[in-house]
């Protein structure tokens, strides 16, 4: 049985240290969480599997690490400032704030009561740089991690020495200032992105375009994603960003409805464009081939690490029998998995505690292991079901002469005997796919 709600989740990434309410101890801040120890685990491993597919496996492509305050200049030139808005609408009988355009209705849902006119509020996050507080030192926290890749086009493609057509990825933290955040880690005022801007001959941005879309919808497959989940949906023209040409979202069947895990958008040469126009800088490309110069086209396909991780746990989620019981089970793909490997030795004391804790030294050195001597076997697994560790090895007596253990599968419950010697292939096998 998979994820009936969002609560269930929520409770099961709480009990289990994948993600806490951020402030707890003080009550709780809206909308901002901590991923804890597994949490941070799988986050990381989400996006290890994006930059390896992304950026290291493949010869077109490079990564960037910008800062998140930048001149002001860059979010003047980009329309950040004048267009990064949401429409916004108060209710004048109880007083609760909507985003105008996600409203099916045109009278408040909670009391029916009638709304104000609607407002633009600008998205980004402002603050000062240094100790006076004026408008000459307003700064923003950014809202999306590409305009840093925008602005170091040049210095990429300069030191990286790469041809078009080619990409460059970041991975790091936006902030936006939503009006209603919520679904749990869904929609979030701090969250991090995974984008990537790739740099094409206008001439071959359509063909780009198809490709990516087809590329990243694969992505969340390839990792385990049940395609029935998962679906492409392209805009309508009323819904493009005024600078983009082309744009659709992978959506993943939330507990809440189809949902925009990741959006790929032919953004042209817009903002290449303006900031050269605004920074008087040449970011044109002079195609070595042709000996023509021109601003490339930007297919991007712009993804949260925060939503992806959601939709990795959600769907991993199943409640299946288990003898007389359910038991809960996360059937991460193992490169996804917080932990790799549990080790039990059969009792907690020697001989066998200090052969499982030798095994767990040993393995440690290669996947991420976790040492448990305390409760049955039985629920030692469950408790590493309930975290998605793919496989469980048991120490017994018998261990002791013949040197093999006991390792079981976390989807099939499947139990063989393997010996020690033979154990590193065996995960290196079925671990790193
Ligand atoms: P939405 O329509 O949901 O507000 P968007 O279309 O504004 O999203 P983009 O600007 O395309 O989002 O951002 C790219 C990706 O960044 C999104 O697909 C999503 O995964 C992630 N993202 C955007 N805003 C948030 C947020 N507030 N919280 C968490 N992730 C976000």
């Amino acid at each position: 049985m998979a994820v009936k709600d969002m609560q269930t989740i929520v409770s099961l990434a709480k009990r289990r240290g994948f993600i806490f309410q951020s402030s707890e101890i003080y009550g709780g801040i809206n909308s901002c969480w901590d991923y804890g120890p597994y949490g941070v685990a799988l986050k990381k491993n989400v996006k290890d599997a994006w930059w390896q597919d992304n950026v290291l496996r493949r010869q077109d492509m490079t990564g960037l690490d910008s800062s998140i305050l930048m001149s002001p200049q860059i979010w003047q030139a980009s329309g950040h400032l004048s267009n990064f808005s949401d429409p916004m609408v108060d209710c004048k009988k109880c007083k609760l704030r909507y985003r105008e355009d996600t409203l099916e209705s045109k009278t408040c849902p909670a009391c029916g009561g009638e709304f104000t006119e609607s407002r633009q509020f600008n998205l980004m996050f402002k603050t000062f740089m240094g100790p006076v507080e004026d408008d000459a030192n307003i700064i923003y926290l950014r809202p999306e991690t590409a305009q840093g890749i925008f602005v170091n086009f040049k210095n990429v493609q300069q030191t990286s020495r790469k041809k078009l057509p080619f990409g460059i990825a970041q991975i790091g933290k936006s902030f936006r200032n939503e009006i209603t955040p919520g679904n749990f880690t869904f929609r979030t005022r701090e969250f991090e992105q995974m984008e990537i801007e790739f740099f094409v001959n206008p001439e071959q941005a359509d063909e780009f375009y198809e490709y990516w879309k087809n590329e990243r919808f694969d992505w969340y497959k390839r990792f385990g994603i049940k395609p029935e989940n998962l679906q492409l949906r392209e805009h309508d023209n009323d819904e493009l960003a005024h600078y983009a040409r082309g744009c659709a979202d992978v959506e993943y069947k939330f507990p809440f409805g189809f949902s925009e895990l990741e959006g790929i958008a032919n953004r042209t040469d817009f903002d290449l464009n303006k900031h050269m126009e605004s920074s008087g800088r040449d970011l044109t490309y002079l195609d070595p081939q042709t000996n023509k110069k021109f601003i490339p086209y930007v297919i991007e396909p712009s993804a949260g690490a925060d939503r992806a991780t959601l939709a990795f746990l959600i769907d991993a989620y199943n409640e299946e029998p288990d003898g007389d019981e359910n038991r809960v089970v996360l059937k991460f793909h193992p490169r996804l998995a917080p932990v790799k490997v549990a080790i039990f030795p059969l009792m907690k004391k020697p001989p066998l505690k200090e052969f499982a804790q030798k095994l767990n030294s040993d393995l440690i050195k290669r996947f991420v292991c976790e040492y448990d001597e305390v409760g049955s076997i039985g629920k030692r697994y469950r408790r590493q079901d309930e975290i998605g560790t793919p496989y469980c090895i048991t120490v017994d007596f018998d261990s002791l002469e013949d040197n093999a253990v006991t390792i079981r599968n976390r989807d099939t419950m499947q139990q063989e005997r393997i010996n020690t010697s033979s154990l590193i292939e065996y995960l290196d096998k079925n671990l790193n796919i």
